[in-house]
């Protein structure tokens, strides 16, 4: 074997993390007593609300920790269908319970896809799915809007149609929405223009509806259309992880799928993590009965409002609409070619990142995470305090720009 085999082709490919670098310069900040302020969180702050957490202690006090069903705790499965409003659609043989979405999101890779097929994602896909399916052997393709940003890189049913004439084997359609990254929130007939597409098409249409509690100005939740005509081509996916305080370490996922895919995730899963830990579903079943508490929600929108307020200022810098989600979209294609003071040309995200983190303690998470360069993501589920004083400093450093 050459030194050049030992990991996999599949792995090797992979990118480590561009936060890394990032963060290493905010702690050689840390070290040196000069503030930080950190905007590339991807998971709000705040206490972990007593039901979710006695529940959990409960669960460990009476001794639910031996293995469980492999789809998860049939109540939670049950729980789940009411808390998307959706038993009269599905049964609890349609849900699986998984170790956060992102294995709901590679079981589904793993069971529908065979290797080469191609699996379609949104203009600005989220970190992981990549990754994920390339690990399940499936090549993924990006959507790219005709429009470009204008509609704030949103993919619409003919730039969903334009690609598939290209790909024979597409195997699915993964829309995110609320979108991580940008923030955006595609309306009920968007969804069903794309959904429309699949169906006509015969791909899955999968739905990551991670952030789908926090939707901002008093609108609603942008369902899909469940009938006997899209059922056999939708999955969704949801969690716990976005929707509460403090839970993305409980590691806790759902998908609602088809029958056929359904038992082909719990075998699969049965094999590979037999589920998420039994206190911790038990926590998850406390979470999504009871009543959802819009509390996160109220304090989101208002700390979204605080920060346009606050990004005014901003020189080289379109900040997006944020109608969902905590995640504030920046376009900063503007700031490229401008010189820092110490003679640096800014020429990507990256650059403009890390010149945010250097001359301001700014941490955002560059456009190239998500494969769009040009933006950085900025999550405000961070202190009043942070937001305000971490823009003047941002403000600051641009207006150095030459
Ligand atoms: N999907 C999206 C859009 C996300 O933002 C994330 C996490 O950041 C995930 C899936 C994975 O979620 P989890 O932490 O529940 O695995």
């Amino acid at each position: 074997m050459h030194d050049c085999d030992r990991i996999s082709a599949k792995l090797s490919k992979f990118r480590p993390s561009l936060t890394l670098e990032l963060k290493r310069l905010a702690n050689e900040r840390l070290r040196q007593n000069r503030p930080v302020y950190d905007f590339g969180l991807g998971e709000t702050k705040g206490e972990l609300a007593d039901r979710i957490r006695e529940a959990g202690e409960r669960a460990y006090r009476e001794g639910h920790t031996m293995y469980g069903d492999p789809a998860g705790l049939p109540e939670l499965r049950r729980a789940v269908l009411e808390w998307l409003n959706q038993t009269e659609h599905y049964d609890p043989e349609n849900v699986v319970i998984s170790t956060g979405a992102k294995q709901s999101l590679f079981n589904i890779f793993l069971a529908v896809c065979n290797p080469a097929d191609t699996v379609l994602f949104d203009a600005a896909p989220w970190v992981s799915y990549q990754p994920l399916a390339i690990s399940a052997y499936s090549s993924p393709i990006m959507v790219l809007p005709r429009a470009g940003p204008a509609n704030h890189l949103k993919v619409s049913p003919e730039d969903l149609r334009r690609n598939l004439r290209m790909r024979p084997h597409a195997k699915l359609f993964l829309l995110n929405n609320p979108v991580n990254p940008t923030g955006q929130l595609y309306s009920g007939e968007e969804v069903e223009g794309l959904l429309q597409v699949c169906l006509e098409s015969r791909i899955f249409f999968v739905l990551d509806r991670l952030y789908w509690k926090l939707i901002f100005d008093g609108e609603e939740y942008p369902e899909p259309r469940i009938d006997e005509e899209t059922k056999p081509w939708l999955i969704q996916v949801d969690g716990l992880s976005k929707n509460f305080r403090r839970t993305g370490g409980l590691r806790v996922g759902w998908s609602v799928a088809p029958t056929d895919v359904t038992r082909a995730m719990v075998n699969l899963q049965s094999h590979y993590t037999a589920g998420p830990a039994v206190p911790t579903q038990h926590s998850a079943l406390a979470a999504v009965t009871g009543g959802y508490d819009p509390e996160l929600k109220g304090d989101l929108q208002r700390k979204r409002d605080l920060l346009l307020q606050e990004s005014r200022n901003l020189h080289y810098v379109e900040v997006w609409p944020t109608p969902a989600s905590f995640y504030s979209f920046w376009d900063v294609r503007a700031a490229f070619g401008r010189r820092t003071p110490d003679g640096q040309v800014l020429q990507t995200s990256d650059d403009v990142a890390e010149y945010l983190v250097r001359a301001a303690g700014v941490v955002t998470l560059s456009g190239q995470a998500f494969l769009q360069e040009g933006y950085l993501r900025v999550s405000f589920a961070t202190p009043d305090e942070q937001i305000v004083r971490g823009l003047r400093a941002a403000a600051e450093a641009l207006d150095r720009l030459e």
